[in-house]
């Protein structure tokens, strides 16, 4: 921090000083470079002593504050409690951990500061680029519409959103779902992630409107039951319309027999939407992409750049099959989005005219760097050695006694328990946590707590592994002797 007065402007915000603006930038630039470099020497997390969460209880700022000071404070408040993604030893739920490339990017789209809704400019040629890469990479046609959006949660509930225009008529924008005699359910598997059930929740469809099918020995949503759901609720009267699989589901990493849903969506005419959010991108790895047979016939999917992906949060990506109907479901003509022919207002479709948001960011942008700077393959082969680092894991676990698998290794996520009982569990969790080693999060599975390692960071090695392990035994062998 040199003091002196703000780095302010006159009557604008740009500074009055650039060269030490500059100066300041560059120190920035630095220490953040610095803290990615040496992430391994950190603690994967720290809780917040109270002074620190003290620091953000403070009045709005109506005094300028010099931007050395408020980034010192970055440096001491903000930063070393932060959630810890960014280390090697985080396997806490699913949590990308970035790439220096992504940051990058991202720090050059703030500076174009550049509005995504729409209008006739480079970066949105930069998202279509995108859209055009996705597009290949799952088999889907040139007519295929696609986005950024916050994240998977996001773009499973625009799937859902457009399923519905197909399956009632784009009338129903203007009717509302109450309005039509029709009742339509949808079906899901009991390993699909929560944000399935909120999509229908805040579609207007309704949660008892989704049908939880149950699962096979390895997770998988069971096709026979999908069958039968399906029979009884058209003998019931009711309309089934959609059909959610996973790829990749949160808790084990299971992916469902996607061809064998897609036969299914075909003879009962079914929109197949899916939930691809991390295990999507395993289509980059030449050895994990046949799991994925089938995805090339979903009607609608959804996906995180900002998982497997290793790009910035936050980097969401939906994909619709039938690029018109996803337009039809969210296009609406306002004079002041009056599009042109030439200038600026030019380029139509616009972004905003496939989902809720008007103003959007460049998140393109990082996603742009992270592809071309590693390229494909390179991230293909991170995403398959996080793989071979859950096989890593569940090896040393079959050599302690201590330890028990408790559900099948099929992608990057291991379940497993310590012997004892749910608290013992949750006590090895948080402490590893507290001491900063390693961040695994819990699942239940067959009613039993859990512990879940999911590898996701490409800096994770066996070595992070073996420290979890090792402090997994010492904390349960401690916790079983007081
Ligand atoms: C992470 C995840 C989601 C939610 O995605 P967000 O990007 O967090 O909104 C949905 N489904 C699965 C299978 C996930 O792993």
């Amino acid at each position: 921090m040199d003091g002196g007065r703000p780095v302010i402007g006159d009557g604008t915000l740009d500074p009055s000083d650039w060269p030490r603006l500059r100066h300041q930038a560059h120190r920035m630039l630095d220490d953040i470079l610095d803290y990615v470099e040496n992430v391994r020497d950190l603690p994967v997390w720290q809780p917040m002593p109270q002074n620190v969460r003290e620091q953000f209880r403070q009045e709005l700022p109506e005094a300028p504050t010099d931007i050395a000071v408020v980034h010192d404070e970055f440096l001491r408040y903000i930063m070393p409690y932060a959630t810890g993604n960014v280390h090697p030893g985080f396997m806490g739920w699913v949590h990308g951990g970035g790439s220096v490339a992504g940051m990058l990017g991202d720090m050059l789209a703030a500076g174009l500061n550049a509005n995504l809704g729409g209008r006739d400019h480079a970066p949105i040629e930069v998202e279509r680029q995108i859209l055009h890469w996705v597009r290949e990479l799952f088999g889907y046609p040139e007519g295929a519409s696609g986005l950024f959006v916050t994240g998977t949660s996001m773009a499973n509930f625009i799937c859902i959103l457009v399923a519905r225009t197909a399956a009632l008529g784009p009338e129903v924008r203007r009717d509302g779902v109450a309005a039509t005699p029709t009742h339509l359910v949808a079906y899901t598997s009991a390993a699909a992630h929560g944000c399935v059930t909120q999509a229908m929740d805040l579609s207007g469809l309704g949660t008892k409107s989704l049908r939880i099918i149950p699962t096979n020995p390895n997770y998988q949503m069971d096709l026979g039951a999908l069958r039968e759901a399906i029979r009884a609720d058209r003998a019931a009267g009711m309309v089934p319309f959609l059909v959610v699989g996973t790829a990749g589901s949160v808790d084990t990493g299971a992916i469902d027999d996607l061809d064998g849903i897609a036969d299914i969506a075909r003879d009962e005419k079914l929109w197949f939407h899916i939930d691809g959010a991390y295990g999507a991108l395993a289509i980059l790895s030449p050895t994990l992409a046949p799991r994925l047979h089938g995805i090339e016939r979903s009607d609608s999917l959804a996906f995180d750049f900002h998982k497997w992906g290793q790009v910035q949060y936050d980097a969401g990506f939906v994909l619709v099959k039938d690029g018109n109907m996803h337009r039809r479901t969210f296009a609406s003509p306002a004079a002041y989005l009056r599009r042109e022919t030439r200038g600026l207002a030019a380029g139509s479709p616009w972004p905003c005219d496939f989902g809720p948001d008007l103003s959007r960011g460049f998140r393109a942008l990082k996603a742009w760097f992270t592809l071309k700077v590693y390229g494909t393959e390179q991230i293909g082969a991170v995403i398959a050695r996080t793989c071979e680092l859950a096989q890593y894991l569940k090896k040393q676990i079959e050599r302690s006694p201590a330890l028990e698998l408790m559900a099948p290794v099929q992608l990057n996520i291991v379940c497993f328990r310590h012997h004892g009982d749910d608290a013992l569990n949750a006590h090895i969790v948080a402490e590893l946590n507290e001491a900063g080693i390693a961040a695994p999060s819990m699942t239940t599975i067959k009613g039993r707590l859990v512990i879940r390692a999911a590898f996701v960071n490409h800096r994770t090695q066996t070595s992070d592994i073996d420290k979890l392990i090792a402090a997994t035994l010492v904390y349960g062998a401690l916790k079983e002797a007081s």
